[in-house]
């Protein structure tokens, strides 16, 4: 059989390196990363020193080996490991698919051990039937029988032999001897068989020695196998040990980490399992089932493992993308908000026919003029104005007309005036401004520049020019004042203005 190639010196060498190295691997396992490095350094060894035990394996082999030179990915080492076992089982002896023809074989132990003919053509059937794995079943089974009966051996030399075709069983022994795997302690003695083979010696000896021969390998590779299997069961714990591992790497994910104690655990199950039973097993068949069935069941525990994390991944996923969907629906919303509410401040605080800021908003600034009074001390001023003869233009010209006059006249009082100045609609026909860092006379000067400028503003109604012209009260904020007493001061210098002919501005 192909697995149990001959024993060398190489083969041991590797064999008791490796398992030092898992004993090393054990110690230095506490530090994650380094844990990891060491893991791919094991199993590009493992894959060096299983390499050439047989051939069907080690493309598999290098593969692994390739995968791990980049360090771990499950989900590759996953596959590979996963065809690494198939191609496990599949082993099988070549030999076992072309049965030699063993009529002659069968007739000649016939005639040697006439005692046993059920057993013989009961083997002679199975091996038909090709129920043996391989040639060296075949002998083995043959073996077992002649062993049971020592007295058997000592053969009857006076045979006849002429009954059968000497050189036929000649060729068989040949065969024999050439299709077993010979350990290289035996090889010298195997040559001797053939070369006696070859010069036609008596055939009776020959029968004999090869049988002794072929026990004592029986013997030896009872052994041989009984210390693969070991080694296989150690393999096996290290392939396991590799998955639990291999997760470990994949799954850095914190949030996981309670489904890969679980996963973890699953596998150690399934690993102390096959510890067990794999110290039981004294044949490599079942061995062979018992790691491929365990390699599979933790490469689908891997594999469930990822399609759970995949789909909890995506459904993280959908749950961000609504929640951003909501937050930007959210975010427009308010954005809406914000807009519809400085209209409505805006609204509250303007004026709809002239634009200017309403009374509302004076208010609120002369209390902020005020307030900054008391802080800095520096005078402000304030003119109170009122259109005059308004009613005579409403009545002549029209509402509308009216209404012209009071947007151009608001304009001009905004457009002649300081940036820092505040000019507002008191109401009607009534105008206000505020007048920071300026005392009563300068706000007399400006109150002046301003009549001016709408007295000789030429405003048209209906193809008419009209001479419109405005009064104006002034009054400078003290500091017993407050809002209503200054605003009676300039009122009442409003009041004066109209009482002395209009067109003209008093400080009060
Ligand atoms: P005086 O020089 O004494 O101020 O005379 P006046 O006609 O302006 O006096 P009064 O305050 O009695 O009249 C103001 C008029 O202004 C009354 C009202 O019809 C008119 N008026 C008030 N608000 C508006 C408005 O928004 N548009 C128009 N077209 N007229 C207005
Ligand atoms: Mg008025
Ligand atoms: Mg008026």
């Amino acid at each position: 059989m192909v697995f149990f190639r001959n024993k060398d010196d190489g083969q041991e060498q590797w064999k008791e390196k490796y398992f030092r190295l898992l004993e090393d691997q054990e110690k230095t396992e506490k530090q994650y990363k380094a844990n990891e490095d060491l893991l791919c350094k094991t199993i590009v060894r493992f894959a060096l020193a299983v390499k050439g035990l047989n051939r069907q394996l080690d493309p598999h082999l290098n593969r692994i080996r390739n995968l791990l030179k980049n360090g771990l990915q499950s989900q590759l080492l996953q596959k590979e490991l996963t065809a690494f076992s198939s191609a496990l089982i599949m082993l099988e002896d070549d030999g076992a698919n072309h049965p030699l023809d063993s009529t002659l074989l069968f007739e000649f132990l016939g005639k040697l051990y006439p005692q046993w003919p059920d057993q013989f053509e009961d083997i002679q059937q199975r091996y038909q039937n090709r129920q043996f794995a391989n040639n060296q079943a075949l002998y083995m089974a043959l073996l077992e029988l002649i062993d049971q009966d020592k007295s058997a051996n000592s053969i009857d030399l006076a045979l006849d032999f002429a009954e059968i075709d000497k050189k036929a069983i000649n060729l068989q022994l040949m065969r024999l001897l050439e299709s077993i795997d010979i350990p290289t302690q035996f090889a010298e003695k195997s040559a001797q068989l053939k070369h006696r083979l070859n010069e036609n010696q008596s055939l009776g000896p020959i029968f004999d020695d090869t049988v002794a021969l072929l026990l004592t390998i029986k013997k030896y590779m009872e052994a041989e196998q009984l210390e693969m299997a070991a080694f296989l069961s150690k393999l096996t714990e290290q392939l396991t040990e590799l998955g639990i591992k291999a997760i470990g790497v994949n799954l850095a994910n914190e949030s996981s980490a309670k489904k890969r104690n679980l996963l973890d655990r699953t596998v150690s199950d399934q690993l102390v399992d096959l510890q067990t039973q794999s110290a039981n097993a004294t044949q490599l068949e079942p061995l062979k089932q018992l790691i491929n069935s365990r390699l599979q069941t933790i490469s689908q525990q891997i594999q469930a493992h990822n399609q759970l994390e995949q789909q909890e991944r995506e459904k993280v996923d959908r749950e961000l993308r609504v929640l951003s969907e909501k937050l930007k629906d959210m975010e427009a919303e308010s954005g809406e908000l914000r807009e519809r509410l400085d209209q409505a401040q805006h609204r509250a605080t303007r004026d709809p026919l002239t634009g200017l800021a309403n009374r509302l908003a004076f208010e609120e600034r002369i209390d902020l003029e005020i307030a900054r009074y008391r802080r800095t001390l520096q005078a402000f001023s304030l003119i109170v104005w009122d259109v005059d003869f308004f009613k005579a233009i409403n009545d002549t010209y029209g509402h509308k007309s009216g209404d012209k006059a009071l947007v151009a006249i608001a304009k001009l009082l905004s457009k002649h005036c300081r940036q820092s100045d505040f000019v507002a609609r008191f109401g009607g026909e009534e105008f206000v401004m505020l007048l920071p860092d300026t005392d009563a006379q300068a706000a007399l000067s400006v109150a002046e520049k301003l009549r001016a400028i709408v007295g000789n503003s030429g405003f048209v109604a209906n193809g008419n020019r009209l001479a419109i012209t405005i009064s104006g009260g002034i009054s400078q904020f003290a500091a017993n004042d407050t809002q209503e007493t200054i605003f009676d001061r300039a009122d009442k210098g409003l009041y004066q203005a109209k009482q002395n002919g209009r067109n003209r501005c008093i400080v009060a």
